[in-house]
């Protein structure tokens, strides 16, 4: 066994070099300690201390360990024990100089995020105490009573979806207040008290009200409205596709919540509409029809708005469909309204799972939204189903920077979800142009998730457009007046993707910060 290895051998040579010096008595005796310690213990760790603090003095001052009465042969003696202890032969060398250096400067790369995550980005869970403030305010202002407020019933009778109810419940400029009632002719605006609770009071910036509460902006940012419906893409009733393999059923229009970024704010429409039991029926046809389909993605709107019943009867029909191997059930509702996962869906996802492998894709953006209650949903819905997964919407004053993306990456691995995707916030909807992050703002964030975050808690960063096109530098091929030259990786197809505008990414003066006096 070649204890002596090159970096034991380097390290010898570097204690060595140093010089013989008279040392304070209660130095030396410290030192002497520690070797008796390495000398009469079948333990490592004194052995590493010793070399560690001789390395020290040898670095710093040019001391030898002749110092401290240590001798070549002493310490000859304490590194072959060493190598023979461990498990692994590993080197006292290899571990004192390599590696131990090697995980000094990896904690110095997460030094700024380890200090500044809870700060910058504190949980659902770090602030529980003043959520359940909130929800105790909400509760008082909105007459619901803690039962009531405890179940997904009691939640939606109570939605707030107009600007006086929204006024009972959260405090807003007089300003902001005006421009709500102006975006609200034009779109939803619709969220749980559950989900307010979740808004810090006071905060202009914070990152659950701008996802739920519009602003002026919404109205102000006028441009071509994409089409109400994606003709383009929809071969059959409640069907869209753009893959071979992979489509979705659009089975509601419904959410629980609005978000002000929504991309499919097009189809949500301005009304609830129940579909009729010949749409599914047609759209579950053509999919038994194309053998090439193997995974369906039940989204909306919201998946889980749909009644038990319904999410059964669909799952089912799919489970007897032989091509279809997998299913997906989109929906936001374990975190804007997690009362809603009870035990009979559950048991409907349990039994679905059991047939073929069924998977829930799910949004969170912050990590402000994980909450003791969401996690639950999410730790109850990921033991009956194959995956939970999580689609983030990159958005300005959300998760824009390392610590909140990384933050919420981690905190909703703790809550068993699965980091799946980021997307880019999309350039097809003009209304929510001001909460656009530029794609290297993105690139940065993710890129810098590798070595630094567990390999599954790292999502794909993805650009929506005419499919999910991946926004790697590598796939970036050009740049030209403001878009980016991105390429299909089936396709080889080009697509230009308007970036972010810079300037308009810089002006801080945005969403709910424009109100502050
Ligand atoms: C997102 C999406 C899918 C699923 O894509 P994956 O990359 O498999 O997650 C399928 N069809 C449509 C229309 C979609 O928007
Ligand atoms: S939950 Fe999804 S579909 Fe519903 S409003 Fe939000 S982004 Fe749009």
């Amino acid at each position: 066994m070649d204890y002596q290895d090159t970096y034991t051998q380097e390290l010898f040579d570097l204690l060595f070099k140093g010089k013989k010096r008279e040392l304070p008595k209660t130095v030396v005796d410290d030192i002497k300690g520690l070797y008796i310690a390495a000398e009469s213990k079948d333990l490592l760790s004194p052995i590493v201390e010793l070399f560690k603090k001789l390395l020290n003095f040898a670095q710093k001052d040019n001391i030898s360990p002749i110092s401290f009465g240590l001798s070549k042969d002493d310490l000859d003696a304490l590194a072959k024990k060493h190598a023979q202890l461990d498990e692994h032969h590993v080197t006292v060398g290899g571990r004192v100089f390599r590696a131990l250096k090697i995980v000094d400067q990896a904690n110095e790369r997460v030094k700024y995020y380890m200090e500044n995550k809870d700060i910058v980005a504190p949980s659902g869970i770090e602030l529980w105490e003043q959520i359940l403030k909130n929800k105790e305010r909400i509760k008082k202002a909105l007459n619901i009573s803690e039962e009531e407020f405890n179940t997904y019933h009691g939640q939606i009778k109570n939605v707030i979806q107009d600007v006086e109810t929204l006024a009972k419940v959260i405090d807003l400029p007089e300003k902001a207040f005006s421009d709500i009632s102006r975006v609200t002719k034009k779109y939803r605006m619709r969220l749980t008290p559950y989900y307010a609770s979740l808004i810090m009071p006071n905060k202009l910036d914070d990152p659950v009200l701008i996802q739920c509460v519009p602003t002026g902006e919404m109205v102000d940012n006028v441009g071509i409205e994409i089409p109400p419906v994606a003709a383009d893409h929809s071969p059959a009733r409640l069907i869209d596709q753009f893959y071979p393999r992979v489509l979705t059923i659009k089975s509601t229009n419904m959410c629980a919540m609005y978000c002000t970024h929504c991309l499919r704010i097009a189809h949500i429409g301005k009304k609830d509409r129940i579909y009729k039991k010949e749409a599914y029926e047609e759209a579950i046809d053509y999919i038994r029809k194309n053998e090439n389909i193997r995974d369906v993605l039940i989204t909306g709107g919201d998946a889980f708005v749909l009644p038990n019943k319904l999410i059964k009867w669909i799952l089912n029909e799919l489970d007897k469909i032989d091509h279809v191997k997998v299913k997906r059930l989109g929906t936001r509702i374990p975190v804007t309204t997690p009362q809603r996962i009870d035990n009979e869906l559950l048991d409907i996802l349990e039994e679905s799972n059991d047939k073929k492998p069924l998977r829930v894709v799910t949004q969170i953006n912050t990590a402000q939204e994980i909450t003791p209650v969401s996690q639950k949903a999410f730790k109850n819905i990921s033991k009956r189903v194959m995956a939970v997964l999580n689609q983030a919407v990159l958005l300005k004053g959300v998760n824009d920077s390392k610590e909140k993306m990384w933050k919420l990456c981690e905190v909703i691995q703790e809550a068993y979800v699965r980091p799946y995707y980021i997307f880019n916030c999309s350039f097809r909807n003009p209304q929510f142009a001001h909460l656009r992050v530029p794609i290297e703002v993105g690139q940065d964030i993710v890129e810098g998730m590798y070595g630094n975050l567990s390999g599954d808690a790292i999502p794909r960063y993805i650009a929506t457009a005419g499919g999910k096109v991946p926004l790697h530098r590598s796939n970036i091929i050009g740049r030209d007046n403001g878009n980016i030259i991105l390429k299909k990786p089936w396709s080889g197809e080009e697509v230009r993707y308007p970036d972010a505008n810079e300037k308009e990414y810089k002006n801080r003066g945005f969403s709910f910060f424009k109100y502050k006096k």
